[in-house]
């Protein structure tokens, strides 16, 4: 028997969440499985839980922005359904979202959910390292927002309290020129990755003025380098060429995969450092 909580505003699923510790629940896409039971029974969960999913605080897509373009507030209970259907969407999102499981999962899972389930394998949190996503958490104690990569602290930890939800996902404007996803697995779809690798960059004039490069499922969590992207930045596009040998090795110290069910590291090593090769080789000019 699962004591299932369903408020009727953000603020009474916070006060149940302070009051019981419950877990919150969106999609189930990944709650109800880690707790699936026997079949033809309801899931074993020894926790209350708290439906968000219906909080329409949380199913907004807010638009803002000054002269440098559209800046997105995702809310936490949007699904990828939504986000595809939204015209401010990434590229590169929407691209890690169309590869994601199935239409019919998509039609109720949540970015947050994938965020907060916090695999190194996720593939839209994946897209949102690349993106410079912020998460914006509601708590007792007030709102805090930080970046993803703070957010995320190991395989299935974050630093989301037990009082806490998240709300929201913040996308700065996405000013990049040249866009590029790749996500190895078994199938074309339901398929979680062996690896993917999300990038994407700004060629002005001939020079890479921004790049962001995020490697998913061959690290504990999702890998991406600021001081790595620094060496590739404000390169002449016809430099860069003479730059990808060293990004190649600092990579290659950075990626640390296992061998799962799904891959072997040695797999995942090889395809990783591939991909980032084929990405700065072939794509920034
Ligand atoms: C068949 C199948 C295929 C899949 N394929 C893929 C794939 O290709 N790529 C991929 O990355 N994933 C895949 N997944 C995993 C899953 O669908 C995604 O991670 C999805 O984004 C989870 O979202 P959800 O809303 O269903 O989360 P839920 O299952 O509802 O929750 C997941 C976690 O997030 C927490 N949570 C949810 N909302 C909040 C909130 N607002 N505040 C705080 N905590 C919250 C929950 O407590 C739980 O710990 C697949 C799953 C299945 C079953």
């Amino acid at each position: 028997m699962v004591t299932f909580h369903r408020p009727v505003d953000l603020a009474e699923a916070l006060q149940v969440r302070a009051e019981t510790g419950a877990i919150p629940l969106a999609g189930g896409t990944d709650l109800l499985v880690r707790h699936r039971n026997w079949a033809g029974t309801l899931p074993r969960i020894d926790k209350p839980v708290v439906y968000v999913g219906h909080l329409q605080e949380l199913r907004r897509i807010d638009i803002s922005g000054n002269g440098s373009g559209p800046q997105m507030t995702i809310g936490a209970s949007v699904t990828y359904s939504e986000l595809l259907d939204h015209p401010t969407t990434p590229q590169l999102l929407r691209d890690s979202i169309i590869e994601l499981a199935a239409p019919g999962l998509r039609n109720v899972a949540t970015l947050a959910g994938n965020i907060c389930n916090a695999s190194p394998a996720a593939d839209a949190a994946c897209a949102l390292y690349a993106l410079d996503a912020e998460v914006e958490l509601a708590g007792p104690s007030g709102r805090r927002r930080l970046p993803i990569a703070e957010f995320i602290t190991g395989p299935g930890r974050t630093v989301l309290n037990n009082d806490e939800l998240v709300t929201a996902i913040h996308l700065p404007p996405d000013n990049s020129t040249v866009k590029y996803y790749k996500k190895v697995g078994t199938r074309r779809a339901n398929a979680l990755s062996k690896l993917s690798l999300c990038a994407c960059a700004r060629i002005v004039d001939r020079t890479v003025t921004d790049i962001g490069i995020a490697v998913g499922a061959v690290a504990p969590t999702i890998v991406r380098d600021r001081d790595i992207e620094q060496h590739l930045q404000n390169t002449a596009t016809e430099q860069v060429a003479l730059r990808i040998p060293q990004a190649l090795q600092q990579y290659a110290e950075l990626i640390r995969p296992i061998d799962d069910q799904r891959s072997t590291a040695e797999y995942r090593k090889h395809t990783a450092l591939a991909l980032i090769e084929q990405f700065l080789t072939h794509e920034l000019h």
